[in-house]
């Protein structure tokens, strides 16, 4: 039988999962927006997602342009007045997930993280190797002259936020749609992944984009998935939970 954990019971799974862990040089989790939607940040896509929240003023925009470069470029002042009301996530804290992926790190357990959430919660918890694909809205640049800022400097400012140096508008150093992947941090993922002997995917059902390319580049070992609906992969995977992540990871943690 190709998929034995189809007959196994949860207790079964955790414990499979726990071997996996222990047995593993270079393990890497790859997360999706279902890690940071247990800590109360919505999903853009999903049913309660951003998507759906939309205030009056924003209604007559497409979602996704609304973090569109187009938009930075085109519209800045809806662009920021959307950004510093959907996307601060200075005081949102980090779940069961990260906390647990922090300790597998200091554990030595895990090599590192690769996530498409921007929200700087994996460090927070303590994490240090975090591959940010789609960036992160815990920095900021000036789009002349690149001088760099902190999360507050967009957060506390209003209107076209101005580099205080050379008049710029400072941007926050996420990818919006329309640009590419910031290289740095993808080539690191690529390579974490290529070399990695168990890669845990959770909170993604790697339908679209960079998360499901990067998934196909993991060809040795053991491939576990955990996400609360079916993913793409999960045909190809050792060990497949449909729950929350926070919980698995926190239970496979407590097994000795
Ligand atoms: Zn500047």
């Amino acid at each position: 039988m190709k998929h034995p954990f189809n007959r196994m019971t949860d207790d079964q799974k955790l414990s499979a999962f726990r071997v996996m862990l222990d047995s593993s040089a270079s393990a890497v989790f790859l997360g999706g927006a279902g890690v940071s939607t247990e800590s109360g940040i919505p999903d853009f896509r999903s049913k309660d997602g951003l998507y759906h929240r939309t205030e009056k003023r924003f209604a007559r925009y497409q979602p996704e342009y609304l973090l569109s470069f187009e938009c930075l470029r085109n519209e800045p002042d809806v662009f920021f007045d959307y950004y510093r009301s959907h996307l601060d996530a200075r005081a949102v804290a980090p779940n069961a997930a990260h906390k647990t992926l922090a300790k597998w790190e200091q554990e030595g357990r895990l090599a590192g993280v690769v996530t498409q959430n921007i929200d700087g919660l994996h460090q927070k918890a303590g994490s240090v190797n975090v591959q940010e694909i789609h960036g992160t809205t815990w920095r900021n640049h000036c789009t002349v002259c690149n001088a760099a800022y902190g999360v507050d400097f967009i957060f506390e400012s209003a209107g076209k936020p101005r580099c205080p140096r050379c008049g710029g508008i400072v941007r926050p150093d996420v990818t919006l749609y329309g640009e590419f992947l910031p290289k740095e941090a993808h080539d690191n993922a690529r390579r974490m992944i290529r070399d990695a002997d168990l890669l845990i995917i959770g909170g993604t059902s790697l339908q679209v984009g960079s998360a499901a390319g990067l998934a196909r580049q993991f060809s040795g070992g053991r491939l576990v998935i955990i996400n609360k609906s079916k993913t793409l992969m999960d045909g190809e995977a050792d060990l497949v939970f449909h729950d929350s992540i926070g919980k698995v990871l926190t239970e496979v943690d407590a097994l000795r």
